[in-house]
């Protein structure tokens, strides 16, 4: 049943024929997750006591900021803040108290923090990565068996333009956990074919792009060149730029 629920997102994407459907996949639940976190979470007790917990990573936080529930991300940095105090303060009397031994452990015992769960940890958590981690993956997963249960998937995802390198290397990657035998071999060949020939395009799009700066080139069209910057580096880095309507702050006008 939740494979059902899981694919008709995955088959948007693919349709819609960017540069990687998984970025795509990856930036629309990325901007939902972003929405429920200032908004919707804080009714639920279990998800706020984890918010307080964890806070998010700088990427997610820089989005964040840029919305317009100022307020919401206030309160909810507010309550974490408190909890990172508490933390450091644990932390810094767990040092403090310290036995200082003489001899060979001294120092370490003195460095050593209070728990496994230190400041180190503190300042390395994101309820956000986590929460879009798994749902990426959960997605990945039904990329593999809707492309080995369903012929138009196939087609899809042989006709369309290939993936970003990140998960382009992700999907060679995973392929053998996920698939065996011919489905494997086709898989994998499908793959790398469709990956070499859409390099190959972008390489071209962007080249035009340069020579539209000669000015013997002013005149003539751009084609598919004028975003050709942007889609690059996508392609080459996942989401270094934003998609217009999934993170539209982002974007100057
Ligand atoms: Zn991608
Ligand atoms: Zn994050």
């Amino acid at each position: 049943m939740k494979e059902h629920i899981d694919t008709i997102p995955l088959w948007e994407a693919f349709r819609e024929e960017g540069e990687c459907p998984l970025c795509r996949l990856h930036s629309r639940n990325e901007a939902k997750y972003r929405e429920y976190f200032m908004g919707a979470s804080v009714m639920e007790p279990d998800v706020r006591v984890e918010t307080n917990k964890k806070g998010f990573c700088a990427r997610h936080y820089g989005q964040m900021f840029r919305m317009s529930n100022r307020l919401s991300l206030a309160l909810s940095t507010h309550t974490y803040l408190k909890d990172v105090i508490s933390r450091v303060e644990e932390d810094a009397k767990a040092r403090e108290g310290a036995p200082k031994k003489a001899g060979l452990f001294s120092r370490r015992s003195a460095a050593a923090p209070a728990d496994a769960a230190g400041v180190e940890a503190v300042a390395g958590t994101c309820i956000l990565c986590e929460r879009l981690e798994d749902t990426m993956r959960q997605y990945v997963e039904t990329l593999y068996v809707t492309w080995k249960k369903e012929s138009e998937f196939r087609r899809v995802f042989a006709t369309g333009k290939g993936f970003c390198l990140p998960h382009y290397a992700q999907l060679l990657r995973e392929a053998p956990k996920n698939l065996s035998g011919g489905d494997l071999a086709e898989f994998t060949k499908t793959l790398i074919q469709t990956e070499r020939e859409n390099l190959a395009r972008i390489e071209k799009e962007l080249e035009w792009f340069t020579l539209k700066f000669d000015y013997r080139n002013a005149d003539k069209p751009w084609g598919n060149s004028e975003d050709a910057v942007e889609r690059t580096l996508n392609k080459l880095r996942m989401l270094s730029i934003p998609f217009k309507d999934d993170e539209p702050e982002a974007r100057p006008k």
